[in-house]
């Protein structure tokens, strides 16, 4: 993500329901995979703790590697990867190797600091469709040890004419194994006959909506797909209509009480701490080395403005 400025996160106090809509922009990514960037935008930089969203695909391939992606760092947040069609390699500076498919989570959290690459694997289907999330960390988590967990198999919930499987966080009891930090959800939703969808939400929690494929409206509303659907809070619940295959991300927290700076691959809450990190980065100190095939990314220039 070169972008030279630092990016203000503030805490943003929502306290009704809304439905503001979001068109994703598009992005580039080293190994020249375009994606739909959906977070941060900048009306909306964060939903709860999400403050990252980029979908990709799907597409088709031969011969090539869509995902290129060489070793790069992190600090102050969790990577969750999340596949709807193929396959990507991962592997870190805490020597993990790991292959995930669809219906798998990846979960990376980078906390002080760590370095991945990703990568499609040299036996793939030809496929490829996905979704990359980032979770800020709060601050009371944010310098611990990295650690990275895959989870093979993930906890459905029943929506009426739909399930969803919760990968992080939880859903109206519906808990996913993984770690979260903050009281959150991340939720892959897929309509399995045309009509409702009933999700039973948290009032305490902002919720978004990222329609991937299908037709979903919220009463009148179409929801456009590519597109971030900001709910805001105090909602009890709220019931979509859905045709058959479609398909849904849901996100949702407690809005985030921290004011985060985002820059490049990094969660920080001072310049310091991003100039220090990038020092590091470049120097070869603190976030060990990939194995990967793929170039080593340097990191691009830093501007310490903010842009707010
Ligand atoms: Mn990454």
């Amino acid at each position: 993500m070169p972008s030279a400025d630092v990016l203000e996160c503030p805490p943003v106090q929502t306290s009704a329901p809304v439905l503001e809509s979001y068109p994703a922009r598009q992005a580039t990514l080293p190994g020249e995979l375009t994606v739909r960037r959906a977070l941060p935008r900048s009306a909306r930089r964060m939903v709860g703790p999400w403050c990252f969203l980029d979908h990709y695909g799907p597409i088709a391939f031969g011969t090539e590697k869509p995902m290129a992606i060489g070793p790069h760092p992190h600090i102050g947040l969790q990577t969750v990867t999340w596949l709807l069609e193929g396959e990507v390699l991962h592997r870190d500076s805490l020597g993990n190797e790991q292959l995930i498919r669809p219906g798998q989570l990846n979960l990376m959290t980078a906390a002080s600091g760590i370095a991945h690459a990703e990568e499609t694997p040299t036996r793939n289907s030809g496929r490829l469709h996905g979704v990359q999330l980032w979770v800020a960390l709060p601050d009371a988590h944010r310098r611990g040890a990295p650690s990275f967990h895959h989870y093979a198999e993930l906890p459905v919930a029943a929506l009426g004419g739909a399930q969803a499987v919760v990968f992080l966080g939880e859903l109206d009891g519906t808990r996913s194994p993984a770690t979260a930090y903050s009281r959150m959800v991340g939720a892959d939703i897929v309509a399995r006959n045309d009509g409702d969808v009933d999700l039973r939400l948290d009032p305490a929690f902002e919720y978004a909506l990222y329609v991937i494929e299908g037709n979903v409206a919220l009463g009148a509303r179409p929801l456009d797909p590519s597109t971030l659907h900001y709910l805001g809070t105090g909602r009890h619940g709220v019931t979509l209509t859905a045709r058959t295959g479609s398909r849904l991300t849901l996100l949702g927290g407690e809005p985030f009480g921290e004011r985060i700076l985002m820059w490049w691959n990094f969660v920080a809450r001072a310049p310091g701490e991003i100039a220090e990190a990038r020092n590091d980065w470049e120097r070869g100190n603190r976030f060990g080395s990939v194995v990967s095939a793929e170039e080593r990314i340097p990191a691009p220039p830093l501007s310490l403005h903010v842009q707010r």
